[in-house]
């Protein structure tokens, strides 16, 4: 704790303050100052200047702040995909973005971690349908493992801890802060990803604080493992930063105004690439002669065999990948059908090439 004197950085959401910083690589929401600052100390540095939010209306949604990452400004989802990394049959209309049955969740491409998130959604008129049936979709963190609920929760008795806002199938909300349907709804959300250590054992869980309509619903709740119905699943290890994703339940529910705001030490934009992409660049190359590079897959990530080291791979672009225990980079080249030619290797400096074997 005397290694702290890195900037914090704070955010304000009506009552809610969260403080982060960093321990060791772990980033953890603080429950008391920072010790490494004096109380009034001079030389803290002055928080970022940011012009905030305008509100929405309802026939047209609010500006996001000026530091937001925005995720989908009612023109196009060139932000979103499905779920494997195909483009999305979910629809783009008059603004907003509708679930279209059938089409499965759309994710985001882009992976966040600890973040504040804003979506504006409205459940379908006329209301069809009940209990469950009614305006179901939701908001998930860590890809499609804690789901924040949306439901038609207007009128609409169902399990407490299935309705709007709540942590599904784990925290009813803390109050019904419903609107009819028809009418647009806010989640701000904040979410710090669960920790795990090098060998998957949970460090810390995740947290969910959630604000419908301006109403606090969920404070800084723990889920007890990925949200699913019918159990509470264990936690399984997960890389921190996984794509936020939007649920087809069935119901065409609408989404617009969504945006998002990285909380803690900032990182390189790393995005979850389909699995047919990374494919194309699993194999073995040959950076000098004998000294080579084997490219695995494992799930939905490509991992680095190098003279006996295994480094994991994330995606910065659909061709750049970095690792994150060393400052290794690489970059491949498509060749003419579309596999992997060679791959650019550059440790700290330069960058060497590796052609693949055949
Ligand atoms: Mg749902």
């Amino acid at each position: 704790m005397t290694t702290l004197r890195l900037p914090a950085r704070q955010t304000c959401l009506a009552a809610l303050t969260v403080t982060i910083w960093t321990v060791g690589n772990i980033m953890v929401a603080a429950t008391a100052p920072d010790p490494a600052w004096l109380a009034h100390d001079r030389e803290r540095p002055a928080p970022p200047m940011v012009i905030p939010p305008t509100p929405s209306l309802p026939e047209r949604p609010g500006r996001p702040p000026s530091d937001a990452i925005v995720l989908f400004n009612g023109a196009d989802l060139s932000q979103w995909v499905s779920m494997d990394g195909s483009p999305t049959r979910w629809i783009v209309r008059d603004g907003y973005m509708e679930c279209v049955k059938g089409s499965g969740y759309v994710r985001t491409l882009r992976n966040f971690g600890d973040c504040q998130l804003h979506v504006e959604w409205c459940a379908p008129i006329p209301a069809s349908g009940d209990g469950q049936g009614r305006g179901n979709s939701g908001v998930f963190l860590g890809l499609n493992r804690y789901e924040v609920q949306v439901l038609d929760s207007h009128q609409n008795r169902t399990y407490s801890d299935g309705s709007a806002s709540s942590v599904y199938g784990q925290y009813p909300p803390l109050v019904n802060a419903s609107l009819p349907p028809g009418q647009w709804q806010t989640y701000d959300i904040v979410y710090v990803a669960p920790r795990f250590d090098a060998a998957g054992r949970l460090l810390t869980p995740a947290r969910l604080t959630v604000f419908h309509n301006g109403l606090l619903t969920q404070n800084n709740v723990e889920p007890t493992g990925p949200t699913s119905w019918l159990e509470r699943a264990p936690y399984q290890a997960h890389p921190e930063k996984q794509p936020i994703s939007l649920q087809d339940h069935g119901n065409p529910v609408r989404y617009r105004n969504i945006w998002v705001r990285e909380l803690g030490k900032p990182g390189k934009t790393e995005l979850t690439l389909a699995v047919a992409l990374l494919d194309r660049y699993t194999g073995r190359y040959e950076r000098e002669k004998d000294d080579i590079i084997e490219i695995e897959r494992e799930d939905g990530q490509l991992s680095a065999l190098f003279h006996g080291v295994k480094f994991r791979l994330f995606a910065e672009s659909p061709t750049r990948f970095f690792a994150k225990t060393t400052d290794l980079q690489i970059e491949f080249k498509p060749g003419a059908d579309g596999l992997a030619d060679r791959l650019f290797w550059s440790v700290g400096e330069g960058a060497t090439p590796a052609p693949r074997l055949r």
